[in-house]
């Protein structure tokens, strides 16, 4: 989709620090981390949030999960743990307007999140 940043990502049109990318997901390192280790894991494909998702959606999303645990048992986090975090909407602090879940890793985590 035009003007959009993680599409622009996807294509290699916009430089990031990719740490995985297959023929459907990419993950890249967040410009602002909130935790040790904090990377995004994006579709190539353009869906602005889970709320636009289609049922057919349904597979590419469950492949951003397990795309996060993949790289978590990479990165041998797999035993400590971590958070996965999907931001929907205005209230639910979505920034970028292209679906992603978030990788936070290397610190506890508080619950609940603000
Ligand atoms: P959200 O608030 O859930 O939409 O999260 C968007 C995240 O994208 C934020 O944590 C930003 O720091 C991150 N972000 C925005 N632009 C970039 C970029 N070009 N490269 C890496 N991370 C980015
Ligand atoms: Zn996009």
């Amino acid at each position: 989709m035009d003007n959009c940043i993680f599409c622009q990502i996807a294509a290699g049109e916009m430089t990031s620090d990719i740490i995985y990318k297959d023929d459907e997901v990419i993950a890249f390192n967040d410009m602002n981390p909130e935790a040790p280790t904090h990377f995004l894991v994006v579709p190539r494909r353009h869906i602005t949030n889970l709320e636009e998702a289609k049922s057919e959606d349904a597979a590419l999303i469950g492949k951003l999960m397990t795309t996060a645990a993949l790289l978590a048992r990479q990165r041998n986090l797999e035993t400590d743990g971590y958070r996965v975090v999907m931001n929907v909407g205005k209230m639910g602090g979505q920034t970028m307007d292209h679906i992603h879940l978030h990788f936070l890793g290397g610190r506890f985590m508080k619950w609940p999140p603000g």
